[in-house]
């Protein structure tokens, strides 16, 4: 899709830090990364989000996400996926991605500037 930053990493019209493709799929180190491993896992077929991506190719981004953490030795010591959905999601680039962090013992929280028992 035009001017999308990730298609034009898809079609090598800027460069990426490769960690694995295939024909589906690729994956590239974060350029701002927020753990000691911190790899965005992409569709290479445009969707905007994970809201829009049919169950079959997150089937496969599944399997994807696997092989990527066996790469780069997260599998055993373990890892977190998370892919942030639109305004509230706090998403950035409309390209469907999956945040792969792992290489460090993750906190967890921090996802609200509000009070939690607000958000109900
Ligand atoms: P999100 O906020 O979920 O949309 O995340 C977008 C992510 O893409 C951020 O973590 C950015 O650091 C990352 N990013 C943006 N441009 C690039 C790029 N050209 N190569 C690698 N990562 C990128």
């Amino acid at each position: 899709m035009e001017n999308c930053i990730f298609c034009k990493i898809v079609n090598r019209e800027i460069p990426s830090n490769l960690v694995l493709e295939n024909e589906d799929f690729m994956a590239f180190h974060d350029l701002n990364p927020k753990a000691p491993v911190h790899i965005l896992a992409i569709p290479k077929k445009h969707y905007e989000s994970f809201q829009d991506a049919p169950a079959v190719e997150m089937s496969g981004l599944t399997a994807f996400i696997q092989e990527v953490a066996k790469k780069v030795g997260v599998d055993k010591s373990g890892y977190r996926v998370i892919s942030n959905i639109g305004e509230n999601g706090g998403q950035e680039v409309k390209h469907l991605h999956i945040h792969i962090l792992g290489g460090a013992k993750l906190k967890w929280g921090h996802f609200s500037d509000s009070d939690p028992k607000n958000n109900l």
